[in-house]
């Protein structure tokens, strides 16, 4: 039994203790999902129009409190000032995309019903129930809000399990909700490690969306899969950028650099590898080495880039540098920490490093990194680029620099990922009507968008007879008329126009 147990969070900016909460064990789960069940009951029977006007309040809400959510999330996670804003302003963005298109979106659908044309047909869209959303501890506001908007969009309860690292802030989200007037109970919070999420799998739930690493990813599919309880995988990313021979150096320089140490590089979409090509490799390498070098790491509201969320992490990223500079990278800006020194208590910001030198044998070229760091590779063309960057196992996103745009385009239609940015990083997570979402080992399903709404739903297909005849043309028994009747309608569909209306009509007199 795990009741009882609690969970500590500690500031990563100099290891407080930010606040304890419970470890929820199955039952805790259970009950949090009954309970978002019974007030999903009566959140599905409103009109999506009401239920999208509750979120506009939920966005006024957050507009209102922006700073103290930001608090909260700089408590757990010691980004910048800025950054833990970024994460309200997004969220708004996604509530009000939300507002805007969902209800047309939800609107039933009529389905053409060709020859049957004394029929009715069409697709409503319609709440799956109670979504058990798990998140990992990057983004503790967008990522929980990218699912709770969704599902609360198409008429659901929600139980979010956030990670273990960073409960604080998805902790505020019941009375957020309940200041925007939804139902109480619709949304739960229950807090946990691992175990907890295990069991929010195991309960009763009616989808599973799932953020985190590509490993617990597979397990949560596994468990999953014994009930049949749809899952939606958002998992690890390496993407790519890359830098064309056209490109404006001065903006791939700051765009990468963005890219690449937003967050401290801990983002799911954070560029990590770099491919440029040979004309301008050596001027941009030079460039990126400067701006990394130019900016302010470390444990304060107002740095560029803040610490890393765990000592633990603090270490896997830099064993992934001490690996490659055994096996022969060249670090150009930044720095290696040692092995065995681990950091302090408000020492645990990483210097923005760029390594040069990347090969194959390298932890740094397959493994997720997760950190601020940028392996800058020097490539022939183009076509070398695109190979390199598809020797990935995982495909979330990736962006293209050249002035060129169609040629842009035309290197990210070539690439296996899940988007593509042209002459930007980042920016396309602020667009409320864009899928994020990736292929491989990145994972599958979509967030945020029309497609991440789509999920959130199952269609319900309707088919109304309105002619009223006594019977149908093809029910029981059968006979000759069946068969005459089947052959005229594959006439018809087969040649259309007035010669399948000709044939079709000679088929049923059995001519
Ligand atoms: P993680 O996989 O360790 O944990 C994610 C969540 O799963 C946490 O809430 C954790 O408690 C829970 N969990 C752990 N074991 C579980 C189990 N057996 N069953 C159910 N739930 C379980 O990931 P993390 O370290 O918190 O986050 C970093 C990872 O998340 C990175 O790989 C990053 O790329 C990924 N990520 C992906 C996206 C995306 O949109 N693709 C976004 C952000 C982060």
């Amino acid at each position: 039994m795990r009741e009882g147990r609690t969970i500590e969070v500690r500031s990563p900016r100099d290891g407080r203790v930010v606040a304890t909460f419970p470890l929820s064990g199955s039952s805790e789960v259970a009950t949090a999902v009954a309970t978002a069940r019974a007030a999903a009951a009566v959140w599905a029977s409103r009109s999506v129009l009401r239920r999208v006007e509750a979120l506009i309040r939920l966005a006024r809400v957050l507009e209102v409190e922006a700073d103290e959510v930001a608090d909260a999330i700089i408590s757990e996670t010691g980004k910048p000032r800025a950054e833990a804003l970024a994460e309200v302003a997004v969220s708004v963005e996604l509530l009000r995309y939300y507002h805007r298109y969902a209800p047309r979106h939800l609107s039933p659908r009529r389905v053409g019903t060709g020859w049957m044309f004394w029929k009715k047909a069409w697709v409503e869209r319609v709440p799956l129930g109670v979504v058990g959303v798990i998140t990992p501890w990057n983004y503790p506001l967008i990522i929980g809000m990218d699912a709770v908007a969704a599902a609360l969009a198409g008429g659901n309860g929600v139980v979010v399990k956030p990670s273990e690292l960073t409960p604080v802030t998805a902790s505020l989200l019941p009375d957020l909700c309940a200041r925007a007037g939804l139902p109480q109970g619709l949304v739960q919070v229950v807090t946990g490690d691992g175990s907890t999420g295990e069991a929010l799998v195991r309960s009763d739930v009616d989808k599973v969306s799932f953020t985190g690493s590509t490993a617990v990813g597979r397990k949560v599919m596994a468990v999953a899969a014994e009930t049949l309880t749809p899952v939606s995988l958002e998992l690890g990313g390496k993407d790519v950028a890359i830098v064309l021979e056209d490109a404006d150096l001065a903006r791939a320089v700051k765009g990468i650099a963005f890219g690449g140490f937003f967050n401290a590089g801990q983002t799911c979409i954070s560029i990590e590898r770099v491919y440029v090509v040979d004309a301008v490799a050596a001027e941009f390498t030079r460039r990126l080495a400067e701006e990394a070098s130019a900016l302010r790491y470390g444990v304060a509201d107002d740095v560029d880039v803040g610490p890393m969320i765990s000592a633990v992490q603090f270490e896997r990223v830099s064993a992934h540098l001490r690996d490659a500079v055994a096996k022969g990278a060249e670090v150009v800006a930044g720095g290696v920490p040692e092995a065995d020194s681990p950091p302090g208590e408000g020492d645990r910001a990483l210097a923005p490093t760029i390594v040069t030198r990347v090969d194959e044998t390298m932890e740094i070229f397959h493994e997720e990194t997760f950190g601020p760091v940028l392996a800058v590779t020097a490539v022939r063309d183009e076509e070398e680029a695109i190979r390199w960057a598809s020797a990935s196992a995982y495909g979330l996103f990736a962006s293209v620099w050249t002035e060129n745009r169609r040629r842009g385009v035309d290197v990210g239609r070539r690439l296996r990922t899940g988007g593509v940015c042209v002459n930007e990083s980042l920016a396309h997570a602020g667009i409320g009507g864009l899928p994020l979402g990736g292929v491989g080992d990145s994972g599958f399903g979509s967030r945020r968008g029309l497609e991440g709404l789509t999920e959130m739903t199952r269609p319900r297909a309707f088919l109304a007879d309105r002619a009223g005849l006594s019977r149908e043309p093809w029910w029981f028994p059968y006979d000759e008329r069946v068969e005459r009747l089947t052959r005229s309608v594959l006439a018809l569909r087969a040649r259309g126009g007035l010669s399948g209306l000709v044939v079709a009509a000679r088929r049923l007199l059995g001519r």
